[in-house]
């Protein structure tokens, strides 16, 4: 780092720290520099998890490399281990090995991490929705299903193995569920063996109508959308216990079935309690500005943070849109106040929200306009397509998209066997012959 300069540090490079990074980027004063750091080399866009997992989009399609959204700020690949606000200096893992550096001002923005202590089993045998790995991995998981369950001549272990059950009605759970409905449909007629009945989904609701943040119909719109593609959609239906070959519910009943994906659950970064500071929910308790009343030179925005909303005085919900909002106000504020000039509260009123239910269809709440069907899953397409970071990339995936119209869903289960594992990783136990 050098000396001279004064310096803005970014811990995570998520929505909220790329956004910042780049605003921030466009009006450093003379004589400051920013440095990025993230413990992964890209940025995952979450809001197409499910489009990896039904196949949709190729993995490497929904992440974004940092570097090369950056123009002049430096970035660091590594973990932040410890950060002493005294000091104002941050420790952090690299490939290089241990790297201690000096900040002004330090923007806390690295999320949540999914939590799987929530339902006894879930940790063990749940899998879970939040990492482009944990995409790929259910996608994998659902065409070794398919082909173990073509293998198997017992009629209740081929029912346990089609049946794929989601854990949360919420956006993440709504779109995982429709994208693997219209998955293994489409995959199983290249697996001869498995009749229709044999593949379906249950998605699993604690409440009483789906994706509680938009206005009743429309989560009653996407129930009766995914019921449509034979998702069974049960509501006031919790979980209590989740095991290899079966799920538990509070009324006693089981739901066997070999696969479940969790979409619920969140857990502070290990970071934040290592901090001490103020939560709310787990989150990072902000003033109206971002910045955190206690240690002058913090700031925090994003899932990492619980920042009031001017708006509706609500705190702000973890989604990209706030996410993305709160990093341009944060831009303007960090600059004010090494200026000397007065910061704004942050104030944001939601665009809307919305969710797919599977190919072609969706629920929207779009500038107080409900949409439902088709419109609703094109406008979907057309929002994300536009946030997409790179016109290369949102090239790519507007040509998977129009590929997907025309061909069915690719099928490949790729494995990363190298060469010197191909024999172990065959399962295959070879015999010597005896002489
Ligand atoms: C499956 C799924 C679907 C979603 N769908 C939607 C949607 O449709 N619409 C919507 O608005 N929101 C959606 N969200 C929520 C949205 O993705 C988050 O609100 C958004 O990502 C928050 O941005 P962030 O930058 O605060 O955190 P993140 O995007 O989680 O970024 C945090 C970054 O910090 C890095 N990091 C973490 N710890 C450290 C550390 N110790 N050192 C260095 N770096 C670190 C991480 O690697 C990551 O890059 C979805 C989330 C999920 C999981």
């Amino acid at each position: 780092m050098d000396g001279h300069l004064r310096t803005i540090v970014i811990a995570g490079g998520g929505f909220a720290g790329t956004t910042l990074a780049r605003a921030l980027e466009r009006r450093l004063p003379p004589g400051w520099q920013l440095v990025l750091v993230s413990e992964e080399s890209y940025t995952t866009f979450h809001p197409m998890l499910a489009e990896v997992v039904g196949a949709g989009v190729f993995p490497e399609h929904v992440i974004a490399p940092i570097r090369p959204m950056l123009r002049s700020a430096r970035f660091i690949m590594g973990r932040v281990q410890q950060v002493d606000a005294v000091r104002r200096s941050l420790e952090c893992a690299t490939l290089a090995g241990g790297l201690e550096i000096g900040y002004d001002h330090l923007v806390l923005a690295f999320g949540q991490r999914a939590n799987l202590n929530i339902i006894s089993g879930l940790a063990d045998h749940a899998l879970p929705l939040k990492l482009v790995g944990d995409a790929m991995h259910i996608r994998n998981r659902l065409l070794q299903r398919l082909a173990h369950i073509e293998l198997s001549h017992d009629d209740q272990e081929r029912a346990a193995l089609g049946h794929f059950v989601v854990i949360g009605g919420g956006f993440s759970g709504v779109e995982v569920a429709g994208a693997i409905a219209d998955f293994i449909q489409g995959a199983r007629r290249f697996y001869r063996r498995i009749q229709p009945g044999e593949v379906r989904v249950t998605l699993l609701h604690d409440t009483d109508r789906l994706l509680p943040e938009l206005p009743t119909k429309l989560g009653e719109s996407a129930a009766r959308s995914l019921r449509r593609r034979g998702v069974d959609v049960r509501l006031n239906a919790r979980a209590v216990r989740v095991g290899a070959r079966a799920v538990e519910l509070t009324d006693g009943s089981t739901l066997a079935a070999h696969t479940t994906v969790c979409t619920i659950g969140t857990r502070s970064n290990p970071l934040v309690e290592g901090l001490g500071l103020a939560t709310h929910r787990g989150r990072i308790v902000t003033e109206a500005d971002g910045s955190i009343a206690s240690h002058d030179g913090l700031w925090a925005l994003g899932d990492c943070a619980a920042t009031p909303n001017a708006a509706d005085g609500a705190i702000s919900p973890p989604t990209a849109q706030f996410a993305i909002a709160q990093a341009s106000q944060l831009a303007h504020n960090l600059v004010a106040r090494i200026e000397g000039t007065p910061t704004r509260a942050f104030s944001h009123r939601s665009r809307g929200m919305m969710a797919t239910t599977g190919h072609q269809k969706g629920v929207a709440q779009a500038f107080g306009v409900p949409l439902t069907g088709l419109p609703a899953w094109l406008l979907w397409r057309a929002y994300y397509l536009m946030q997409m970071p790179t016109l290369g990339r949102k090239v790519r995936i507007w040509v998977e998209w129009t590929w997907s119209v025309f061909f069915p869903a690719d099928i490949t289960h790729l494995r990363f066997t190298r060469t010197e594992e191909v024999d172990m990783d065959s399962g295959l136990v070879l015999t010597a012959p005896k002489n």
